[in-house]
């Protein structure tokens, strides 16, 4: 099932993604949740009960896809865990070593914008660049999950655009700045489940574009740690909890890397796509 939660009167809304429409659950009667986070913590047979309840849905369900406003998935994630440098190709390009533990950092929900809202570039930041990212939201939360066990832990796969004031970041070795400015994290629109996707939601073609130029072209079977590795390695210190959000990484081709570098500035159009899942589009401005 492809999920998203949208905008509309001012209330973010839960639907379900078919062809060209969104099918607002809200209208579908029935108890249902009203939010992604909700459906989440609700469990497996409430997902297949919306399942049910949508074959059904009236045509006053069904909205046009690009008539809606797309909102976050998860509006205010418990935990949003980023890995970095988890495309070995990518992790060469600024400099580094291929890692033999993946690098941890957090983003905060202040960062976080939905698809197609402006992503702000900081009055401060001269170097303004993008990363897609496969990214897994956690359905069954755990701690000491094994890898073996750790694909039974994901609720759905989604867009993450880890945008990154490299400015802040490379300041010191802790790359928490340059990666919390506000507005600066797109996320979204659709939440796949993995029935729909390769085990790990692995082997897909992602990309990213400025423009309609392409920056990254990769394939996410070329994760350094994959999916199942993640989840038991940051199992391993801390309990995953229904909604928590895990970006994987992002390969090669980064602004940093191009000579010269190919920063993002206000006007540009910025969009990460991985196959099967969708596109994560949104436009620059700058910082009022
Ligand atoms: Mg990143």
């Amino acid at each position: 099932m492809k999920l998203m939660m949208f905008k509309q009167n001012g209330a973010a809304r839960l639907g379900v993604v078919e062809d060209e429409n969104v099918i607002d659950v809200t209208v579908c009667g029935g108890a249902l949740p009203e939010t992604l986070q909700a459906l989440i913590e609700a469990g497996p047979d409430v997902l297949a009960t919306l399942a049910q309840a949508i074959k059904s849905a009236p045509e006053a369900a069904k909205l046009p896809l690009e008539s809606i406003t797309p909102a976050l998935p998860i509006e205010c994630p418990g935990k949003f865990i980023c890995v970095g440098l988890n495309y070995a190709a990518h992790a060469r390009e600024g400099g580094h070593d291929i890692p033999e533990y993946p690098s941890l950092f957090v983003r905060w929900a202040t960062s976080l914008v939905p698809a197609e809202a402006p992503v702000i570039r900081p009055r401060v930041s001269e170097k303004f660049d993008y990363e897609a990212e496969l990214t897994i939201i956690i359905g069954n939360g755990g701690r000491r999950i094994a890898e073996e066990d750790a694909l039974n832990y994901v609720f759905g796969y989604t867009i993450f655009n880890d945008v990154s004031v490299r400015d802040y970041q490379r300041k010191t070795a802790q790359w928490t700045p340059g990666k919390n400015f506000d507005g600066t994290g797109p996320l979204g629109p659709h939440v796949v489940t993995p029935d729909e996707l390769p085990p790990g939601a692995s082997g897909l073609r992602i990309t990213s574009r400025v423009n309609g130029e392409t920056r990254q072209d990769s394939n996410t079977a070329d994760m350094i740690f994959s999916t199942a590795q993640i989840i038991a390695i940051v199992s391993e210190f801390m309990t995953l909890e229904a909604g928590d959000v895990i970006a994987t990484g992002t390969p090669s081709g980064v602004a940093h890397a191009m000579k010269p570098p190919g920063w993002m500035k206000a006007g540009d159009r910025v969009e990460a796509e991985i196959e099967g899942i969708g596109v994560l589009a949104n436009p620059i401005i700058d910082e009022a």
